[in-house]
């Protein structure tokens, strides 16, 4: 069972999660389609690319370093609102883990919800936007639910955090999008997933993919 993570784990994290970007591009860019302008899909490839190449610089730092660096490494390379935003989302949970190169479940919790707040902090909006915001607060809930629980096990809370960002995800089918692209096309929205919430969901799950893997070594 892992309990704790150190930085030789979230490198592998980071380059997995570009992998699986990578292979979800044409899922994104139809998503974006529906009901923005079709480019979440490659604007998010574009960020991941620029972190798995700037890995190779990050040698040596701990992990709170490391995640800063790669929001650095996507708000320089990415395109469209989603640059900044999933940027500081990165940025923020590295620095809620400032000097760590070891994180176990209360502060993996404490990284989400600085990761969060980042988010509402650039993007004004709140729960029900139908933006990133709606499977990544959901998900953040569920780790400070699973830590406050007492719960240890990474697979095991990483299991419920992906199945809350994806009950969220859900969600957004149904919303009328208030902010970003997606609130021109109003109501003509209702039937079509966020993209960005589709993103959240697979950057998560692959999260959980990992860490399944290391756990199996
Ligand atoms: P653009 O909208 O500029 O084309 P992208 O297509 O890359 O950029 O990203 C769109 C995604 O960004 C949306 O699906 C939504 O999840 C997210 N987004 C846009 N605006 C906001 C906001 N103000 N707050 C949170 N997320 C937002
Ligand atoms: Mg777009």
């Amino acid at each position: 069972m892992i309990t704790s993570i150190g930085t030789k784990e979230i490198e592998q994290i980071l380059l997995d999660i570009s992998s699986n970007i990578h292979s979800q591009i044409s899922y994104l860019t139809d998503i974006d389609s529906q009901i923005g302008d079709g480019d979440h899909g490659y604007n998010i490839d574009r960020g991941f690319a620029q972190v798995r190449k700037d890995l190779s610089k990050f040698e040596g730092y701990d992990i709170g370093s490391l995640l800063a660096l790669a929001g650095s490494s996507l708000i320089s390379s990415m395109g469209g609102a989603s640059g900044p935003l999933f940027g500081t989302a990165f940025r923020k949970a590295g620095n809620a883990a400032r000097g760590k190169s070891l994180v176990n479940l209360s502060d993996i919790a404490s990284m989400f919800e600085a990761a969060e707040n980042g988010v509402i902090d650039i993007g004004g909006s709140k729960v029900g936007d139908k933006t990133m915001l709606d499977s990544l607060h959901p998900a953040a809930l569920a780790a400070k639910s699973a830590a406050d629980n007492g719960e240890t096990d990474l697979v095991g809370a990483f299991q419920s955090i992906v199945l809350a960002a994806e009950s969220g995800l859900e969600k957004t089918k149904s919303l009328v999008a208030t902010k970003g692209r997606a609130q021109y096309v109003g109501e003509r929205g209702q039937g079509f997933y966020d993209a960005g919430a589709a993103t959240v969901c697979i950057i998560l799950r692959s999260v959980l993919e990992t860490l399944r893997h290391l756990d199996d070594e």
